[in-house]
């Protein structure tokens, strides 16, 4: 009895016997990222290690997405110095400022795959699960180990199981999903585990609604979340994908614990500041004062994102500044193309380059002392997005109902 995570690992660490759970081993990687803010550091540390070479240029993948375009002349020269980097090191797949987010990237260029191993120089790298692929976070000295001889240890992870069943309701989503398991798991409740969700309303979700899922995971300690691969996945990747894979599936009984959902009576679910497990109903916050709406990030930047919310803004003038930063050039064209970039910009909304935005604070719509921000992003510690400001998280529904009133209202509400 073996799970996707004990599968994955068995065959990229070689080892002619199924590993189980608790076994450290060491792993051959299958792709690996770093962005423009991590990279700076991985490129220091591959320097200091006295490495020259990457191991495979075709298998590492930098985007630009984080501090885009760049806002300072700093950022701008250490930007320059990856672009050199990459270049002498013949790194093909380097995605320049506008293409998007890493963790929306990836996933459009074919990387995430199922049954692979991925890791990236940040946290939301679990993003990748959702296509089946074992996929973690790394800090930039780990990637630079990697980026130098393309293995690197791990310990094999106990899985939790999660089953979720159901129909939702209108305007309930992932995001609610997500926040409600974080909310009753707790930010450290499946900590170096791997999460598998299974169940009705999760073959329900559109590859979209498994990425916000499973980009989540590491918002309650896990190591890796996964959804087992479908046809939708199949589907997806069909003209993506940049190789043949082989999906790995959980056999019966296999997890660690398992937990059961019915989400037909969720309701939206809002994280109030300054964690994300601060989890309750969206409506025992009704009318609570907001200034600024951030709807995008690699959470929820996807178009079934924006759709959703300009179905809700549509015909109205937003109440607060509105920001609207799609999650990638792919996301933007298709939603130029179906009218709803225009229904957004006629209620006064601002558009901004495919990209994290303000979401890490760094800039493009940070908040003023005191300001609160309602955000479909994934975190709302202190100082997140701006020293100062307080952030609630929601789905986009919550954030485009909220973008209207000018406080946080439930979207069936609107
Ligand atoms: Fe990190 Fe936010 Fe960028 Fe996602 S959108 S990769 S959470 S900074």
């Amino acid at each position: 009895m073996a799970t996707i995570s004990q599968k994955v690992f068995t065959r990229a660490s070689g080892s002619e016997v199924i590993l189980e759970p608790g076994e450290i081993v060491e792993a051959s990687i299958d792709y690996a990222m770093s962005h423009d803010g991590t990279s700076v550091l991985a490129i220091k540390s591959f320097k200091e290690m006295g490495s020259e070479r990457v191991w495979d240029p075709e298998r590492i993948i930098v985007p630009f997405d984080h501090q885009i375009p760049a806002n300072t002349d700093v950022a701008a020269t250490l930007q320059k110095e990856v672009r050199e980097w990459v270049s002498v090191q013949g790194i093909s797949n380097f995605f320049e400022c506008g293409t998007g987010v890493c963790h929306q990237v990836l996933p459009e260029q074919g990387f995430a795959l199922p049954g692979k191993l991925i890791v990236g120089a940040d946290s939301h790298s679990c993003t990748y699960g959702a296509f089946g692929a074992f996929a973690t976070g790394l800090g930039a000295t780990d990637m630079a180990e990697v980026y130098s001889c393309g293995r690197l240890w791990f310990k094999v992870p106990q899985t939790i199981g999660i089953t979720v069943k159901g129909d939702l309701k209108p305007c309930v989503s992932a995001k609610d999903i997500a926040l409600k398991i974080i909310g009753d798991l707790g930010a450290d409740g499946a900590t170096y585990k791997a999460v598998e969700y299974t169940g009705q309303a999760i073959e329900n979700l559109s590859i979209s609604g498994r990425m916000t899922l499973c980009n989540l995971g590491v918002e309650m300690g896990a190591k890796a979340a996964i959804v087992p691969p479908d046809e939708k996945t199949d589907a997806y990747l069909r003209g993506r994908a940049k190789e043949a894979y082989s999906p790995a599936f959980s056999d019966p009984d296999s997890y660690d614990s398992d937990i059961e959902y019915d989400v037909s009576d969720l309701e939206p679910q809002i994280a109030f500041p300054t964690r994300v497990d601060n989890v309750r109903p969206v409506s025992d916050f009704e009318g609570t004062r907001i200034d600024q709406v951030l709807i995008g990030t690699c959470t929820n930047g996807r178009l079934e994102d924006l759709e959703m919310a300009a179905r809700i803004i549509k015909g109205c003038k937003v109440a607060v500044r509105t920001l609207v930063i799609p999650a990638s050039r792919e996301v933007l064209m298709e939603a130029l193309k179906r009218g709803i970039i225009a229904i957004l910009v006629e209620a006064g909304a601002m558009i901004g380059p495919p990209g994290c935005g303000p979401c890490l604070g760094a800039h493009m719509g940070v908040l003023g002392d005191g300001e609160v921000c309602l955000s479909t992003s994934n975190r709302n510690f202190p100082g997140r997005m701006g020293k100062g400001g307080s952030v609630y998280l929601a789905s986009p529904a919550t954030a485009a109902a909220g973008a209207v009133k000018g406080f946080i209202t439930a979207p069936e509400k609107n």
